[in-house]
């Protein structure tokens, strides 16, 4: 990668406009080393606007490492729902438990990186914006804006491909004096300024270091080059079945790798139902990377069984607050209940 001709320079007109521009985001206005922890973990798959209320909630259930540590996983896991990829809700929690056993903080990104849930990305996201460690770091955002900067044509098989191949210009770019900041400003400008397809390089206070803008934005947003996993399409059917007063719902088992220990709308398969001839009720779509999920939801009697199947519970109307629910089963019972 070519770096700009002039990086002390690059860096000066990054960090100005960073301290002018930058976003008034909780962390930043109130910084501690938990808050930064925890924004990074919330940061993983999800936007700023997404995370933000989720993120003041957390900090009113569980304002520091301790409180969350000794915390039971349920608990924990009820604060995140709705946020998505609870994977992240567990590791921070076992994070935090390790955390306080730990005679001082992490000093490197190496050895954040031995605490759960933190690989070379949040590892350098905290160690430089809490600890001011000179640690460069990329992402997505960061990978944009470097290869249009350095008008880098050559193709990636994967994001991750990319990640790597940016990995040590980023490092020679950093600014090791205000790592944190630095940073900071490198993924603000490709989240705000630098934006995926549409750059806005007339208002980019780097414009005059950017390679790609010459050949104008258009150009630009064609960069970097990462070749997209296929779209998969995926359906499922799903049951709602209810009483006056309770609904059915299949409870994830706790090895599960996704979403274990949360409730969802059970689907006909896990209750061996035969799909219903008439058209379902309401049908969901909705994308999660790259798969395209229908859910069709059809109103359904009682399975035959005598009892409930395994794993399938019948959970009052009114104490469905009480449980954790996927966010989006939350989201569909909420919209459809009160009609029914
Ligand atoms: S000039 Fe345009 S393409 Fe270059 S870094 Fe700025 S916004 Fe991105």
């Amino acid at each position: 990668m070519q770096l700009p001709e002039s990086a002390d320079r690059f860096r000066t007109d990054l960090l100005q406009w960073y301290h002018g521009a930058q976003r008034p985001l909780p962390w930043r206005t109130e910084p501690s080393l938990y808050r930064t922890v925890v924004s990074e973990f919330m940061l993983q798959q999800t936007q700023v606007k997404t995370m933000l209320s989720y993120f003041e909630n957390w900090m009113h259930h569980f304002p520091d490492f301790q409180s969350l540590a000794k915390t039971p996983a349920e608990n924990v896991l009820k604060q995140w729902e709705g946020l998505g990829y609870y994977s992240r809700a567990r590791n921070l929690h076992k994070l935090a438990k390790a955390f306080v056993q730990l005679p001082q903080a992490p000093q490197s990104p190496d050895e954040w990186q031995a605490l759960p849930g933190i690989g070379p990305y949040t590892a350098a996201a905290i160690a430089s914006i809490a600890q001011n460690y000179p640690a460069a770091v990329v992402d997505g955002n960061v990978v944009r804006v470097l290869a249009r900067l350095s008008d880098h044509t050559q193709s990636f098989n994967s994001n991750g491909q990319a990640v790597k191949a940016f990995t040590d210009a980023a490092q020679a770019l950093l600014d090791r004096k205000n790592p944190g900041d630095y940073n900071q400003a490198l993924m603000e400008l490709g989240a705000t300024i630098c934006q995926k397809t549409k750059p806005l390089c007339e208002t980019c206070p780097v414009q005059k270091h950017c390679l790609a803008q010459k050949n104008g934005s258009r150009y630009a947003a064609s960069l970097p080059k990462i070749q997209r996993p296929p779209i998969q399409k995926i359906e499922i059917d799903r049951a709602l079945i209810l009483t006056q007063t309770t609904v059915l719902l299949h409870r994830i088992p706790d090895n599960a790798t996704r979403l274990a220990g949360q409730y969802e709308i059970p689907s006909l398969e896990d209750l061996q139902l035969p799909r219903p001839s008439q058209k379902p009720h309401a049908v969901k779509t909705r994308g999660i990377a790259n798969q395209r999920i229908k859910e069709n939801l059809f109103l359904h009697g009682k399975p035959n069984q005598a009892s409930t199947p395994h794993a399938h519970h019948w959970i009052q109307l009114d104490q469905l607050d009480q449980i954790t629910l996927s966010g989006p089963h939350r989201k569909w019972l909420e919209q459809l209940l009160p009609a029914l």
